[in-house]
């Protein structure tokens, strides 16, 4: 099974997809872990990225599709993947479609988390206070940036894959359990 998981920082996309990872076999893709392991790492990639990610902006296109294009081609990925925080553009949405393609796959389902934005900011404090990890974009300033950039550039992509008829969407704000349940009846259809 391959499937996207779309909505803002704070949604629960990794809460989620830490529980299908265990339901279902499959791996979690998570960019933003990608990306914070190779700045924790000080890899190039690393180095490069770490200003943008303290910001809340986006790292380029082409990095990061080059970066989920060989981490798909690695054996883990063969039952299948869930895609946590990719895409996050229309071209990279472009890009993933072509591929997917290339390699001979294609994608199940692209599931929306849909959430009131009024409590993210609620929700992502509640993350930094109770989370080991320190992520320096978990502050308000980097928050409210995060969250304008979804709307800018992430959004669309709900029109985007709801167009190709491969978007379903689950009530966000429902308890992580509830909305656990609401995803695998939507997967038992695909
Ligand atoms: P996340 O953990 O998904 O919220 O991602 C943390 C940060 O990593 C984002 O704010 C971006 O700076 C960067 N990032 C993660 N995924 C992407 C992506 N698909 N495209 C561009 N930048 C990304």
């Amino acid at each position: 099974m391959r499937l996207i998981l779309l909505g803002p920082p704070g949604a629960g996309k990794g809460t989620q997809a830490v529980r299908l990872v265990a339901a279902h076999g499959i791996v979690q893709l998570s960019t933003g872990d990608m990306l914070r392991a190779a700045v924790a790492s000080e890899t190039e990639v690393g180095l490069r990225v770490k200003d943008v990610l303290a910001h809340g902006e986006l790292v380029s296109d082409e990095l990061i599709c080059s970066i989920i294009s060989d981490r798909i081609d690695q054996a883990d990925c063969a039952k299948g993947f869930i895609l946590d925080g990719f895409p996050r553009t229309i071209a990279q949405a472009d890009a993933l479609g072509e591929l997917l393609e290339k390699k001979g796959q294609r994608l199940d389902a692209v599931v929306q988390l849909k959430v009131d934005e009024g409590i993210l900011l609620e929700r992502i404090e509640t993350r930094a206070r109770e989370s080991a990890e320190i992520r320096s974009d978990d502050n308000a300033e980097s928050l409210n940036k995060r969250l304008a950039v979804y709307n800018e550039q992430t959004a669309p992509l709900i029109k985007y894959y709801s167009e190709r008829n491969i978007l379903m969407s689950v009530d966000g704000m429902k308890s992580v359990d509830e909305v656990a349940s609401k995803i695998d009846t939507i997967l038992s259809t695909v």
